[in-house]
């Protein structure tokens, strides 16, 4: 959650406006909202190719075994 210097107080996520501003005096206190999309695609493209390497590891060792 982020933390507001000016306001001193936490405004929820979903409070913040796309670029990031706080609700309250609209100094910039988080990432603009599409960086933390681009961010969420990456960790979800990490997970997947994770998940695929364990599967590939998985029929590797029934294979072995
Ligand atoms: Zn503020």
């Amino acid at each position: 959650m982020p933390w507001c210097e000016d306001c001193a107080q936490f405004h929820d996520r979903s409070a913040i406006n796309r670029r990031g501003e706080c609700p309250v005096c609209g100094r910039v206190i988080a990432k603009p909202a599409r960086l933390a999309w681009h961010f969420k695609i990456l960790m979800i493209a990490t997970a997947a190719y994770l998940a695929y390497r364990l599967y590939q590891g998985i029929v590797l060792l029934v294979h072995v075994l």
